[in-house]
């Protein structure tokens, strides 16, 4: 039986130079790892037709596409009637009418869901995180109630863009002038350093202008970083802000409250000299597979291209690896040969390389059926790399245990066919 391209693609079919429009999040990843960079831009044809390898977007990340276009949609029906905040007593009536939280979100679900389709990295673990993407609606309902509590816009029905493609970064042709109102998820491009960004809200009142970003996850200095380049890009974009109208304003909203992020357009200068430092140094450290790989345990444990990186799976990678541990479960990227089945759902197999079984141990290999079926296809002697693998003890403590679900990744460089 054929194996799916996802298993067996380790590398791609042809790398990419950095974008041409910087942006945050290159810059950040390309600086911390060339690798990573290069691999996570390059084209996987044999895999799918975008740009990339393809996201497995956590339950966090998936939670938070949902919170973004769930508030996007509640606001933008309260503007097409005229309700400029949540405590204007018509909103209720609205939201009602909308089918209330619970239908928005839902609505919200299937929007990210098809955002997603012909993902096959998605594709393969669609149905379990659906599920734990629901189990998480009350949290996701709590979070869009706070953000709106909060809120006050004054919007232009057609500001909001609600596009299919929630993970289209291509750069948007035909900008026009930001009318007054509140615009959401706008992306702002500075074309003297060849920088783009997209600001999850921005206020635009007189000569008033606020930008806000919503965060689901834990403050962090990036955060402020991040906003202080909107800043700029917002003060340098003449198509979006022809009457160049300063920013007054810049707040990172939190789950727990707002910060406020300082910003003086005097320092624009210094810090668009910096980024083009920082861009200039980021385009000659990634150049396609001889982009440097900085291991590194901490980093290494989060890099979401791990698995395909040759210089990760090697005995030089950071020995403290391992991500939540406990006395008897570990998390661990694990090289296997698989041995002889021993069940339905388990292998006896030989443990090449982790951080935590010794090499040449045998271990046992057990997976949930519905997302690691591929496991039901090969033979003794093939190879296979387990990245986020739970390692735990048999029973009477003489076996270790590998166990795989939908959120490892798996490899699988060599098989018998
Ligand atoms: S695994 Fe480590 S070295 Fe390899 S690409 Fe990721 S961060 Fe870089």
């Amino acid at each position: 039986m054929e194996i799916s391209a996802v298993f067996t693609t380790l590398t791609p079919t042809e790398w990419q130079a950095p974008p041409e429009w910087m942006n945050f999040h290159y810059l950040l990843r390309a600086e911390q790892c060339p690798r990573s960079a290069a691999l996570r831009h390059a084209t996987y044809s044999q895999l799918w037709s975008r740009r990339g390898y393809p996201d497995k977007p956590s339950l966090a990340a998936l939670a938070g596409m949902v919170m973004h276009r769930a508030i996007a949609r509640i606001i933008r029906a309260l503007a097409d009637s005229g309700v400029d905040s949540f405590q204007d007593p018509r909103s209720v009536a609205i939201l009602k009418s909308l089918g209330g939280y619970s239908k928005v979100i839902a609505e919200s679900v299937a929007d990210v869901t098809k955002s997603l389709a012909g993902n096959p990295r998605f594709e393969l673990v669609r149905a379990s995180s659906l599920a734990r993407l629901n189990n998480r609606v009350p949290a996701i309902r709590e979070q869009v109630q706070l953000q709106l509590s909060r809120l006050k816009w004054k919007l232009q029905p057609s500001s909001v863009d609600l596009a299919d493609d929630l993970e289209s970064d291509a750069v948007a042709n035909g900008r026009l002038p930001l009318e007054q109102g509140t615009h959401f998820e706008i992306e702002l491009r500075h074309p003297g350093i060849k920088w783009r960004g997209f600001a999850d809200l921005i206020e635009l009142r007189d000569d008033f202008c606020t930008i806000e970003d919503f965060k689901s996850g834990e403050p962090s200095d990036d955060h402020l970083l991040q906003l202080q380049i909107y800043a700029l890009l917002w003060c340098h974009d003449e198509e979006l802000n022809p009457a160049n109208t300063a920013v007054h304003k810049l707040v990172i909203c939190y789950p727990n409250g707002d910060r406020i992020v300082p910003y003086n357009k005097k320092d624009g200068g210094k810090l668009a000299n910096e980024l083009q430092a920082r861009t200039n140094a980021v385009r000659k450290a990634v150049s396609g597979p001889e982009s440097q790989a900085n291991l590194d345990a901490d980093r290494c444990t989060k890099c979401d291209v791990r698995h395909l990186c040759s210089a990760y799976w090697t005995g030089n990678r950071p020995a403290s690896v391992g991500g939540a541990n406990t006395e008897r479960v570990q998390l661990d990227d694990v090289q296997l040969i698989l041995r002889s089945r021993k069940g339905q759902n388990t292998w006896s197999a030989e443990c090449q390389l982790s951080n935590h079984i010794p090499a040449g141990s045998t271990v046992l290999l057990r997976w949930t059926p519905k997302d690691c079926a591929v496991l039901d296809q090969l033979l003794p002697g093939s190879e296979l790399r387990l990245s986020g693998a739970l390692i735990s003890y048999s029973e009477d403590a003489r076996l270790q245990i590998v166990s795989c679900s939908a959120t490892t990744d798996l490899i699988i460089p060599y098989r018998l066919a």
